[in-house]
């Protein structure tokens, strides 16, 4: 038998669309500037199955758009669960049932995550542009805390608007029986370069919003709280936060999660626009191993060369640079062009 090759990690996005319109939406086609085309389940069904034999995937990630807009997504969860995946499902959460839910946990969906952006429903619906939004994440939260405790993920984005009420949010998502929170910063990219004025974070903000989350964490033990995008390591120190635990990128696909869409698209990953090839004409494995690939990557930004830190931090998030300014090469648009 043929080997597969081998990927720990996929986001599968199954679709660009979506029934909400987040004002900090990274998705790069998400920019106002195109119609976004509707589900195609033939297609995101067609492209799973070639990309789980041609590699062997130890996690998926099932996004979008929002994935639950797929009406055959359970089926494409059993498909990949048989080809031997752990999948997660990343979704808003407003089309999410009980029958979904029951559905994704006979299959061993290992997680399920939501984001919940403010105790305010006001705010929160502001953000996603969806009135009612609000009231049915933390309906679908509930119902996931229910069904498999171990795997109910709360994502809160920071920006200018919530960081206020960073505090209250973690304690509402507590109160809700959440232990997992993905606690991610505005991170520049689609919808949200339209919106920057209104969302980006100043050091200040950026900095007050950490220590608010770290004292929060502090005090509930039983949260496990991990900021999920890379800060610059000299603009925030993560060492100041250590109840938050902290992931950093790499340009190793090995070691971070690769973005494969529903029409077959490579990608770094999900934030970056910059399209690698397509598994439809090549394998995933020959396009991850190309050493043109390898070299796009390899490239240290300018103002990062020499940091006794670019080991870890990376420049930050690059891909957030490929959305602002077109080039993988430039640190994160944190640090000023
Ligand atoms: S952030 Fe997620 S829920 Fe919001 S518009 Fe983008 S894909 Fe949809
Ligand atoms: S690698 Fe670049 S972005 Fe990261 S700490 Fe060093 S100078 Fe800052
Ligand atoms: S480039 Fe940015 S979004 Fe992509 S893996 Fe790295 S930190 Fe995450």
């Amino acid at each position: 038998m043929k080997c597969r090759f081998q990927i720990g990690n996929i986001v599968y996005e199954l679709t660009g669309a979506c029934n909400q319109c987040c004002r900090f939406c990274y998705n790069y086609w998400r920019d106002g500037s195109n119609p976004i085309a509707p589900p195609d389940p033939d297609t995101a069904r067609r492209t799973l199955r070639k990309l789980l034999f041609q590699a062997a995937v130890g996690t998926l990630s099932f996004s979008g758009g929002e994935p639950m807009l797929l009406k055959n997504i359970h089926d494409m969860a059993m498909f990949a669960r048989l080809r031997g995946s752990q999948v997660n499902i990343l979704t808003n959460g407003t089309l999410l049932g009980e029958d979904a839910v029951a559905n994704f946990v006979s299959l061993g969906v290992g997680a399920i995550q939501i984001p919940l952006i403010s105790a305010d429903s006001g705010i929160h619906d502001y953000l996603t542009s969806l009135p009612g939004s609000w009231e049915k994440a933390r309906a679908a939260l509930s119902r996931v805390v229910k069904a498999m405790p171990q795997g109910a993920y709360a994502v809160l984005v920071i920006t200018k608007v919530n960081a206020p009420g960073v505090t209250a949010t973690l304690q509402m998502i507590r109160e809700l029986g959440v232990r997992n929170v993905m606690v991610n910063r505005f991170n520049i990219g689609g919808m949200g370069i339209r919106n920057l004025d209104e969302l980006s974070l100043d050091l200040t903000t950026l900095k007050q919003a950490f220590a608010d989350v770290e004292a929060f964490a502090v005090t509930a033990g039983d949260m496990h709280i991990v900021s999920g995008v890379c800060t610059p390591a000299c603009l925030l120190d993560q060492a100041e936060y250590p109840h938050i635990a902290s992931s950093w990128c790499s340009t190793d696909f090995s070691r971070r999660p690769v973005a494969v869409s529903w029409t077959g698209d490579v990608r770094f990953c999900n934030h970056s626009p910059h399209v690698l090839g397509n598994i439809h004409e090549r394998p995933i494995g020959e396009i991850l191993s190309d050493p043109a690939v390898t070299a796009r990557y390899a490239v240290i930004p300018e103002k990062c060369s020499g940091c006794n830190r670019l080991s870890k931090c990376n420049g930050g998030c690059r891909a957030a640079s490929e959305q602002l300014y077109g080039t993988f090469s430039l640190p994160d648009p944190l640090l000023g062009e």
